[in-house]
């Protein structure tokens, strides 16, 4: 961009200012869309492998902006962390989620997303507490996933808190397992149900005899640490099959079902799911 300046003279705006400039103008629509209800919640059904029922939804965000359009989570998750909005924008999420359920009357779990910042805060066991009584839910109705991201202290802060809560029968699941943001390291550290594997590790799963070895590996991995194994991001038949044939028990992915509105799924909670 280049503008006019004082005397005449020309100032040239760099890159690094207009990207700055533009982490601003996110931050402010971000800060306006969260006390205007500008978020919402889509859902995804995750899959008994072998019977195609309905075992549980994954909650994910998403913010359609006015002048922006729609951004990702990916981009603002990161920017709410930064910018000190996670607390606030976890909260909304946990409510919102668990109001759903409440509504929908759900049998199977909701499953959030948590940042590791927000588990970290000292009150955040209390504030998960609050909002499962505030809609008359069990611990067992709510799964929260987790991905690292933490210092050392953080962790064994986080630690703690996730072991009152499994106490009270929320299901703790291990987000992007097999990532760099999720490792064998951290399975050691934190109190789990469940393992979720990353959808970066199956892209080639059924054409690739080394990703085979791999996940067969973790299934078997999780199943010996008796967690539940997740795996996310099935997008092809072919997945599946190697999925089923490796003993996986859940699947999550485009396949059996995309991320939509609350309104798609309630005609569908009580019989099987249109795949
Ligand atoms: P994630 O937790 O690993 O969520 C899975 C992502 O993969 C979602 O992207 C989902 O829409 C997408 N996905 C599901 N099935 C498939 C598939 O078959 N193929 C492909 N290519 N993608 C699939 P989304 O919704 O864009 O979310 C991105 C990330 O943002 C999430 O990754 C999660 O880390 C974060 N996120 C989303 N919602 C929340 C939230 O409410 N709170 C927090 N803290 N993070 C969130
Ligand atoms: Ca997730
Ligand atoms: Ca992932
Ligand atoms: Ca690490």
């Amino acid at each position: 961009a280049r503008r006019e300046g004082k005397n005449g003279v020309q100032v040239f705006r760099s890159s690094l200012d207009v990207a700055v400039h533009g982490q601003l103008h996110l931050e402010t629509r971000l800060r306006l869309a969260l006390q205007q209800g500008g978020l919402h919640l889509h859902y995804q059904p995750q899959v008994d492998v072998r019977t195609g029922q309905l075992l549980g939804f994954e909650a994910l965000v998403r913010w359609t902006d006015t002048q922006l359009g729609l951004v990702s989570p990916a981009r603002f998750i990161p920017l709410a962390e930064e910018a000190g909005l996670i607390g606030e924008l976890g909260a909304w999420v946990l409510n919102e989620a668990c109001r759903q359920a409440a509504a929908w009357g759900l049998r199977v779990p909701i499953a959030v997303n948590v940042s590791a910042l927000e588990v970290a805060q000292e009150d955040f066991t209390q504030q998960v507490h609050a909002t499962l009584r505030r809609h008359g839910l069990d611990g067992g109705q709510l799964k929260l996933e987790v991905t690292e991201r933490l210092t050392v202290q953080d962790l064994q802060r986080a630690a703690r808190q996730l072991a009152q809560l499994q106490a009270l029968g929320v299901q703790l699941s291990l987000d992007d397992f097999g990532t760099g943001q999720s490792s064998v390291s951290t399975l050691l550290q934190l109190p789990l149900n469940e393992l979720k594997l990353d959808r970066s590790l199956i892209t080639g799963l059924a054409e690739s005899p080394i990703e085979q070895r791999v996940v067969s590996a973790l299934i078997s991995l999780g199943r010996s640490l008796n967690l539940s194994v997740v795996v996310e991001g099935v997008e092809t038949p072919g997945q599946l099959q190697v999925l089923r044939d490796l003993g996986c028990g859940v699947v999550q992915g485009y396949l059996t079902g995309r991320p939509g509105p609350a309104s798609m799924w309630t005609p569908h909670l009580n019989g099987p799911l249109p795949l």
